[in-house]
């Protein structure tokens, strides 16, 4: 096992990880850019390391100063988290060229997975369900008319080299296809520096489903069960569940089946995500992409099989064989996670940094709070605005909803507006009660 890691990363989920290598004996250092000296998971690893300013600086996203900490440090590994470096095949690349560990895939699958046609190529030699649409990049507009004629309207236009919705665009007809290639292709090439496209049918009113995947370097590979995420707002998810509420037995069986047969086809190990949409009408599951590191989502994965997601990543990234079988993973109640965000809902979810005056999060049986928060804690305005997590667990739905509005009502934050209110309402609503819900309803009901 490792004697000492690095986390690559901030906010809760340096918490997170600095939790799970306590637990296993292994020493943290963390790092920080100026505008997170205070944070709480600075003061809780067991050395820290100041790596600059805050952005436009680019702290957390500076490979030369993140491995000149490592190096400092003498850390074994660096756990990556999830967002700045944890994607980049490159990053990898450079621990291992410094006899560093990465806590995470193979550069090899990483880079294989991370090009999204190569993946859905993958997923179509070893029949992983993917939607109708190119085989390849497009870069002939006659051609992908063509073929947008062929699958029928709507197609969506998708980067290869995709992240964070960039590069995407919906058509529905020639003319709108014709002028999204286009925009589409200029976008990525300016995001990513790769400017391939492809297209695909674009399936209204779909839920997004995904599978936890965890694999050792000894050819396992175990899922964990799907969740739900289709609560987003502009791609962005709000609340997640696991399992998914909607889901046959036999659905769920090929769908997880599926998501492990694409891992081993990559080669996989560490914690990942196949991320699936689903048809509930028709039980029909399409692959969309494979996040190739631990999500932030994962503590409700964590609450209805009891396996450690964390823990099990630095297990494995150490050598050890997965400590538990497929056979041994049982889905047990249900979870539901709400993302509390410093966001004022009421004015187009405007970032709310500064002084948290007050902030008491909710306890009591099922309930787990992670967050890097406390009661004089300023929000720095220059990240993401997520200030914690809220995750529940109960036998059913109903109860786990129940009591993720009783937590939610004992949350007390002050005076920063937050994302509470706005999961207060979702949870009353009776079609999320019912399950009857798709990526656009939180969309619908806010008018954008
Ligand atoms: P990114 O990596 O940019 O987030 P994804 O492939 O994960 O891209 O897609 C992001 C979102 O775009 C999905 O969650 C879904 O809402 C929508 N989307 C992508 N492909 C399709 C499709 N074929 N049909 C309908 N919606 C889609």
């Amino acid at each position: 096992m490792f004697t000492r890691i690095l986390i690559a990363n901030r906010g809760e989920i340096a918490l997170r990880i600095i939790r799970a290598a306590r637990e296993l004996g292994i020493g943290t250092v963390a790092v920080y850019s100026e505008a997170d000296r205070e944070s709480s998971y600075v003061k809780l690893a067991d050395e820290a390391v100041c790596i600059g300013p805050p952005p436009p600086t680019a702290s957390y996203l500076n490979i030369a100063s993140i491995i000149a900490a490592a190096e400092i440090a003498n850390v074994d590994a660096i756990h990556p988290g999830y967002g700045f470096l944890a994607e980049n095949a490159h990053f990898a690349e450079v621990c291992r060229s410094c006899k560093i560990e990465f806590i995470g895939p193979s550069v090899e699958s990483m880079t294989l997975l991370g090009d999204k046609v190569q993946c859905k190529k993958l997923a179509i030699k070893h029949k992983v369900p993917t939607f109708p649409g190119s085989k390849d990049g497009v870069d002939d507009e006659d051609e992908a008319v063509k073929i947008a004629r062929d699958i029928g309207y709507p197609v969506i236009i998708k980067a290869a080299a995709g992240g964070g919705g960039r590069g995407m665009r919906v058509a529905h007809n020639d003319i709108s296809l014709r002028s999204g290639l286009r925009s589409a292709a200029s976008e990525a090439e300016s995001a990513f520096g790769n400017g391939t496209v492809y297209i695909e049918k674009f399936l209204e009113r779909a839920r997004h489903v995904e599978v936890q995947i965890i694999g050792d370097t000894h050819g396992n590979v175990v899922h964990l069960f799907e969740r739900d995420c289709s609560m987003q707002r502009r791609h962005q998810k709000l609340i997640e569940e696991a399992p998914c509420p909607v889901l046959s037995k036999e659905t769920r069986e090929a769908l997880c089946k599926s998501a492990v047969r694409l891992c081993k086809a990559a080669g996989y190990y560490s914690a990942g995500t196949v991320e699936f949409l689903l048809d509930d009408a028709t039980q029909k599951f399409y692959l969309l992409e494979v996040n190739t590191r631990v999500q932030v989502e994962h503590p409700v994965t964590e609450a209805i099989t009891g396996v450690d997601i964390v823990k099990t990543q630095l297990q494995v990234a150490a050598g050890e064989k997965l400590p538990f079988k497929q056979s041994q993973i049982a889905l047990n109640g249900h979870a539901i996670e709400c993302r509390i965000n410093a966001e004022d809902t009421e004015r187009n979810f405007a970032p709310q940094p500064g002084l948290l005056s007050r902030f008491t999060p909710p306890g009591g049986l099922g309930v787990r709070v992670d967050t890097h928060c406390h009661a004089g804690y300023r929000i720095p305005p220059n990240y993401d605005s997520m200030i914690g997590k809220l995750i529940v667990h109960s036998p059913t739905r109903d109860e786990a909803i129940a009591r993720m509005q009783r937590a939610l009502r004992e949350f007390d934050i002050a005076p920063i507006a937050t994302t509470i209110p706005l999961h207060q309402r979702l949870l009353n609503n009776s079609k999320f009660v019912r399950g009857d819900v798709d990526i656009d309803f939180v969309g619908r009901l806010l008018g954008r």
